[in-house]
């Protein structure tokens, strides 16, 4: 391959060589005017391929590296190996940075790049969502301006970013997040946002509930520990005094054993602990028994009736099912006043099986029907703890259902009574085998 200068000599030394043909019949004149008129035609070439080159480096792209000979086809085979090689690296850079803003776009947090005056440069689509922005316009805006909490104004002009904040921004206050800015760059930081209100509302859950089970084992404790240093103060106790304050005792005792095993089939049940293999349970069986206790409970005091308009039986656990169904039929008791009705149905409805129990009781206003199902959740605090109650059977109750794919169903009217029903979707149906045509198709 010939070398960029020995091209442009030879290319001198052919127009020298071209013109001195002329001089036997132009002589040294001639030669020169030849010579001179050569020399301007190879120039007009140069400034030709000047010109090319002038017009592609506008937009310089690989396809249109122009083409020539001689000294300007080593010139563009340069170009068009530079320009190849660059474009190469421009492939692998913007593929790298391709890859690095879909690993951003896909976080489950928001991210979002500052610069050293605080303006976003970019953000990924959780953060639009955690902080309202919007890519097309927010883009170099302060982020002071568009997020004006202030506390977080505060803590992004604090520069001391070692803790994260809590904060609800002032456009979505149901929202809680967790905020924190990494400095990195040496002028640019990222804002990391974490939506942490499911998180709050566990904590929030959690607190409520301890206070609660420390109040409610607080109650009898104290009247125990009352009952005993009055014991232990009587300096001749009467025996009688003395079996009456044991009696009460111990009806303290039981009831904190009772709130105790509730919390713990509550736990197991949470925990989906002891989750035997579903079996068919035959309820109409089971509510026979169910019906008989529920006798025994009532004392006669209240007027109960069983009816059993279906066959079907449960596919579930049957000791579960057992202590769902009787403490919706042991609340319908205690909230019913002697004399009341109490009405108990295992029936189908628009394909569901439904355990309804119907009293005449107490009934609850409206506003209370959404909760029942809180744990410690009471209408009348007084009358639950007198008849026994321990403020968790409707929580239990609706786990199980739960657990069952099955929904607990309440009306009720203050004064006029209450209808709690278990309804049994078509999938957890099963029936006896004799009755194959009351099988329920899903
Ligand atoms: P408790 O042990 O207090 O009965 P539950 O979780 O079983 O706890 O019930 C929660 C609350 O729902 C009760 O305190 C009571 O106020 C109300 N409730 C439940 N069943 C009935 C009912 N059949 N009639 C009236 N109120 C009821």
């Amino acid at each position: 391959m010939l070398g960029f200068y020995s091209r442009t000599l030879i290319a001198l030394a052919v127009a020298l060589a071209l013109s001195l043909m002329a001089w036997p019949w132009h002589g040294p004149l001639g030669t020169a005017l030849a010579f001179i008129a050569l020399l301007l035609l190879i120039l007009a070439f140069h400034v030709r391929q000047l010109g090319k080159l002038h017009a592609w480096l506008k937009n310089p792209t690989m396809e249109q590296v122009p083409e020539s000979f001689g000294t300007w086809e080593a010139v563009y085979h340069r170009l068009y190996q530079m320009v190849r090689t660059q474009f190469r690296s421009q492939q692998k850079l913007s593929s790298a940075l391709d890859r690095f803003i879909s690993a951003g776009e896909a976080m489950p947090d928001g991210v979002v790049v500052l610069n050293e005056k605080d303006r976003i440069e970019w953000c990924n689509p959780v953060a639009m969502r955690h902080f309202g922005l919007d890519r097309r316009q927010d883009i170099g805006q302060q982020i002071s301006y568009l997020v004006r909490n202030p506390d977080f104004v505060e803590y992004l002009h604090a520069l001391d970013y070692a803790h994260p904040l809590n904060f609800r921004p002032s456009r979505s206050q149901e929202l809680l997040l967790s905020v924190q800015l990494v400095p990195f760059d040496s002028t640019r930081k990222l804002l990391i946002s974490r939506d942490i209100t499911q998180l709050e509302k566990v904590q929030t859950v959690l607190r409520d509930f301890v206070a609660n089970v420390s109040h409610e084992l607080r109650t009898p404790l104290t009247v125990i520990g009352g009952f005993l240093e009055t014991l232990l103060d009587l300096e001749h106790p009467d025996p009688a005094a003395t079996t009456r304050y044991m009696r009460l005792m111990l009806d303290q005792a039981k009831r904190m054993q009772r709130i105790v095993e509730d919390l713990l089939i509550l736990s197991r049940l949470e925990n989906g602990q002891n989750q035997s293999r579903d079996e068919p349970v035959n309820i109409p069986q089971m509510l026979q028994s169910i019906f008989a206790d529920a006798q025994t409970i009532s004392a006669d005091r209240h007027h109960i009736t069983l009816d059993l308009a279906t066959e079907f039986h449960v596919l579930g656990n049957r000791d579960e099912l057992y202590s769902a169904f009787s403490n919706l039929v042991s609340n319908a008791i205690r909230y019913t006043p002697e004399g009341g009705d109490i009405r108990l149905v295992w029936k189908t409805e628009n394909r569901r099986a439904v355990f309804s129990v119907t009293d005449t009781g107490i009934g609850i206003d409206p506003q209370h029907i959404p909760r029942l199902t809180e744990r410690f959740y009471r209408v009348d605090k007084g009358r639950s703890r007198d008849t026994g109650g321990t403020g968790l059977g409707l929580a239990i109750v609706k786990h199980i259902l739960l657990r069952h794919h099955a929904t607990l169903e309440i009306q009720s009217q203050p004064g006029m009574g209450s209808c709690f029903q278990a309804c049994f979707p078509p999938d957890r149906l099963a029936v006896q085998a004799a009755s194959p045509a009351m099988i329920a198709k899903p």
